[in-house]
């Protein structure tokens, strides 16, 4: 089962609301993601995706587009995509880092991997634990009674989660929102904060000890992805667990923030570790290391929450709430058949053969800003010019 071509496609698709995160990021308004075919001489294709978020990442998605077309594609054109572990070495040995271009092929090659053995990515992981999982529901920043009405709404459809962005208000009012939510929620209803780095040490430990009174399941990415100290001295203030996602993109920063005991748990993102082996890789850390697992989700349409799913529902040491396989409800479309599993605030695993899902290729195609495919079509190309 040999490459023989890669298609790179550039989406746009639109938020149904803007979200507005952290001060970082400010407010987002559409997914920009790059989707990517492997095809096989003889075999199926396998769909993956990277979803590049600057500053969150440190990739852009016309970079990762450009170094899969210029760089990566090239190196696997002609590769056995049976042997992913092969293909991981090649492109690792092109370029460093770069998780979420490598992560579209990682997924893409899983996904080969499952349609040719006939089986689910999860069978070949080792088996589902789960025949499905909870969802939960972001709110961004927003006052305590836009919080409400979010969530009022959404747990009358079912969720019993919710993630509320905060870091773009005074800390202090980020303590009103928590006291508002837990107080007329809890304990139905279980909500994580995430800062998205918005918070100094000082504010975040301010944070802690006006949120403590207060139960909370997780408190992510309070300070700066770097300052693991600040993590640390956080985790030591809280009551509640503190994870990891911004500082968390390779197994190397997940043995770092282990080393330190720096948080309780890390936010696994399939793209944003690089596929699906390497956010197994780090999830098998976190468990050695008496750390849980948050399935989390950049800004992502249908395959790579499909290749999180595929992982997430294989994983002992996930975190007791919620987990994010609801990023395709939020856009105005997508080309996959993703969303269709998620019914009652639950997502169910899916039993087709790769990542379980429905891609239309059509709808990638009309969807598509940019276009380009690697393969012998475009060497052939290139040797007449
Ligand atoms: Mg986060």
């Amino acid at each position: 089962m040999k490459i023989h071509s890669i298609d790179i496609y550039a989406l746009s698709i639109p938020f149904v609301t803007p979200y507005r995160l952290s001060r970082i990021y400010g407010t987002v308004t559409d997914n920009q993601s790059i989707v990517i075919r492997i095809r096989t001489d003889d075999g199926p294709s396998g769909w993956g995706e990277a979803n590049p978020l600057p500053p969150f990442t440190e990739e852009t998605p016309a970079g990762v587009f450009n170094l899969l077309e210029g760089t990566l594609g090239p190196v696997l054109v002609g590769a056995d995509a049976g042997n992913i572990a092969r293909c991981r070495r090649a492109v690792d040995e092109c370029v460093p880092g770069n998780p979420t271009a490598k992560g579209a092929l990682d997924m893409a090659l899983h996904d080969l991997a499952g349609k040719a053995a006939g089986r689910p990515v999860h069978a070949l992981l080792g088996g589902s634990l789960a025949d499905d999982l909870p969802v939960l529901w972001p709110i961004g920043s927003g006052t305590p009674e836009e919080d409400r009405r979010v969530v009022e709404a959404r747990a009358a459809e079912g969720f019993r989660s919710f993630m509320v962005k905060m870091g773009a208000q005074p800390v202090e009012r980020e303590i009103r929102r928590v006291a508002a939510l837990t107080e007329r929620f809890h304990p139905e209803i279980r909500f994580i904060v995430d800062a998205n780095q918005g918070w100094s040490q000082s504010e975040a430990l301010r944070f802690v000890d006006g949120a403590n009174r207060y139960p909370l399941a997780l408190i992510e990415q309070p300070v700066d992805r770097n300052d693991i100290a600040g993590l640390a001295r956080v985790r030591a203030a809280s009551l509640a667990p503190v994870s990891a996602d911004e500082s968390v993109f390779s197994p190397v920063e997940a043995a770092a923030l282990a080393r330190a005991g720096a948080v309780d748990a890390l936010s696994l993102k399939v793209s944003k570790n690089g596929g699906i082996a390497p956010a197994r890789d780090i999830a098998v850390l976190a468990a050695a290391n008496g750390m849980t697992c948050l399935m989390n989700s950049m800004l992502e349409c249908g395959v790579t929450q499909a290749a999180s799913l595929q992982l997430g529902c294989t994983l002992g040491n996930l975190v007791d709430c919620g987990h994010a396989y609801m990023s395709t409800l939020r856009l105005t479309d997508d080309f996959t058949d993703f969303g269709a599993l998620v019914t009652d605030g639950r997502v169910r695993v899916p039993d087709e053969p790769g990542l379980g899902i429905a891609v239309d290729e059509d709808k990638v195609a009309a969807l598509a800003l940019r276009h380009a495919s690697v393969g012998p079509a475009r060497a052939s190309q290139d040797a007449g010019a």
